[in-house]
C-alpha cells in the first residue's frame, strides 16, 4: 500500500485544487528542483498541492521524457538490495572502512514499515521514538533504513525518506546516499555527486529539524554524508564521505525564500482546479484541459532553460516564452539584463531605435543602444 499523507493544517485550498486525485508527496529531489528555481511560483504550489505533474503535463500538451529511466530505476533498486543483503552486512563494512568504527555489527531497524502499516504517520512517529532512544544512549549501535523525516518547506509538511541514516558513530550520524552510478577510479561524476549532495543536504536539515523537534541537540547530525556507488561499473560498493556545509547553506538559504504558497494559493478563484481524474463510467477526465490551462495560467511561474532538467512542466512553459517571444526563454542573465521588456521583439525594436522607449525602459534602450553600437564597430574591424 502507498503511504498516505495526513492532513496539514491549513491546506484545505490547497487539497481542493488537487480535487479527487492521490496527493504526490514531497521528495528530496524535488525539493532541491524548487532550490535550483525558487522564484517559480507555479511550481512551489503545484508541488505543495502534490498535484501529479507528470500528469498534468501529458493534459497541456507533448512532453519531453522526464525522470529515471526503467532501466535506471530497477539498477538502482537491485544495488540497494545487494547493499542491505545480510542485515546490512556490506554498508556495516563500509561504514567502518569509511569512517573508522571499530564495531563489526550494529543492528538496524526497518522503517520502510511499522507493523504492516506504510504510512507516514507510524514510521514518522517510530522514527523519532528511535532517534530519542539512539541520542540518549551514546553506545547505541543502531542502522535506520529509509527512516521517515518532515521538513516544513513553505509552510507545507514534507516526508522525507534517506537511504539510511548511519548508527552513532563517536558524536555523529550520518546520513547515507545510495546511487548507482558508477565510480571509476575513485572518480564520479561531478554533477551527478552534487546532486546527490543536495539531496543529503535535504536529508541532513530533515533530521536536523525532527531532533529539534524532540529536544536533541541538531549538531548530532553530520555535516558530511556517506555516499555510496558501484566501483568501477562492477557491482562492489565504493563509499566515501562528501562535505556538505556549502550545500547545507545554500538549501537553507533557497528554502527560507520559497514564499508560503498557502498564500499564493488562496489567490486563485475558489473555482480553479487541477483534479487531473477520470470520470469512472465513461473514462472521460472530469475537468477540461481549457480549465487546468486557465489555473495553470494564474500561477505566475519563472521560466528558464534549467527547466529542462527539473520540471515536467518544461515543454509547456517553454512552448510559452517562446511563443511570447519572452527573453526568459534565452537563460536568467539576458532575462535579467531586460528589466521591463516582456518580450525579444520590443528587445529588437528599441536597439533599432523602432520603438520609443518608455520612462522606465529608457535605462535599457540606452544599453542596448549601445551594445548595437559596439556590434557594429566590431564586425567592421572584423571585416577591415
Ligand atoms: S518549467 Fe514552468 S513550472 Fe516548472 S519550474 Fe520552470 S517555469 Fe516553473
Amino acid at each position: 500500500m502507498p503511504p498516505t499523507s495526513p492532513q496539514a493544517p491549513g491546506s484545505i485550498r490547497l487539497d481542493r485544487l488537487r480535487g479527487s486525485m492521490e496527493r504526490q508527496d514531497y521528495s528530496a529531489r524535488k525539493i532541491t528542483a524548487l532550490t535550483v528555481n525558487p522564484g517559480c511560483e507555479r511550481r512551489a504550489v503545484l508541488d505543495a498541492a502534490g498535484i501529479d505533474k507528470s500528469g498534468l503535463a501529458a493534459r497541456l500538451g507533448p512532453t519531453a521524457p522526464f525522470g529515471q529511466s526503467p532501466f535506471a530505476i530497477t539498477r538502482q533498486r537491485a544495488f540497494e538490495e545487494q547493499l542491505k543483503a545480510n542485515g546490512y552486512a556490506e554498508l556495516i563494512t563500509l561504514l567502518r572502512a569509511e569512517l573508522e568504527v571499530p564495531v563489526a555489527e550494529a543492528a538496524v531497524a526497518d522503517l520502510n514499515t511499522v507493523g504492516e502499516n506504510a504510512g507516514w504517520w507510524p514510521r514518522a512517529g517510530e522514527t523519532r521514538r528511535l532517534l530519542g532512544a539512539i541520542a540518549a544512549d551514546h553506545d547505541a549501535r543502531v542502522i535506520l533504513d529509509h527512516p521517515v523525516l518532515t521538513l516544513n518547506v513553505a509552510g507545507t509538511n514534507a516526508y522525507l525518506v534517506p537511504d539510511a541514516v548511519s548508527h552513532r558513530i563517536g558524536d555523529h550520524l550520518y546520513i547515507v546516499v545510495i546511487k548507482s552510478f558508477a565510480a571509476v577510479d575513485g572518480q564520479a561524476d561531478a554533477g551527478k555527486v552534487a546532486e546527490a549532495a543536495k539531496q543529503a543536504a535535504v536529508y541532513v536539515l530533515a533530521l536536523r529539524s525532527v531532533l529539534s523537534g524532540i529536544g536533541v541537540d541538531p549538531t548530532l547530525v553530520a555535516e558530511k554524508f556517506l555516499l555510496v556507488l558501484p566501483k568501477d561499473f562492477a557491482n562492489r560498493p565504493y563509499g566515501r564521505l562528501v562535505d556538505l556545509r556549502q550545500q547545507l547553506d545554500a538549501v537553507r538559504h533557497q528554502l527560507a525564500r520559497l514564499g508560503r504558497v498557502e498564500e499564493r494559493a488562496a489567490t486563485l478563484p475558489p473555482e480553479a482546479t487541477l483534479d487531473l481524474s477520470t470520470d469512472p463510467r465513461t473514462g472521460h477526465p472530469t475537468v477540461g484541459t481549457d480549465e487546468l490551462v486557465h489555473t495553470v495560467e494564474a500561477l505566475p511561474h519563472l521560466y528558464g532553460p534549467r527547466c529542462l532538467d527539473m520540471c515536467e512542466l518544461s515543454r509547456y512553459c517553454r512552448d510559452a516564452a517562446l511563443r511570447d517571444g519572452d527573453p526568459a526563454h534565452l537563460g536568467s542573465v539576458v532575462r535579467d539584463s531586460l528589466p521591463g521588456l516582456a518580450s525579444t521583439a520590443a528587445a529588437y525594436a528599441l536597439a533599432r531605435g523602432e520603438l520609443n522607449p518608455s520612462a522606465a525602459q529608457e535605462e535599457v534602450a540606452a544599453l542596448l543602444g549601445d551594445a548595437v553600437r559596439l556590434r557594429t564597430l566590431r564586425l567592421a574591424g572584423g571585416a577591415a
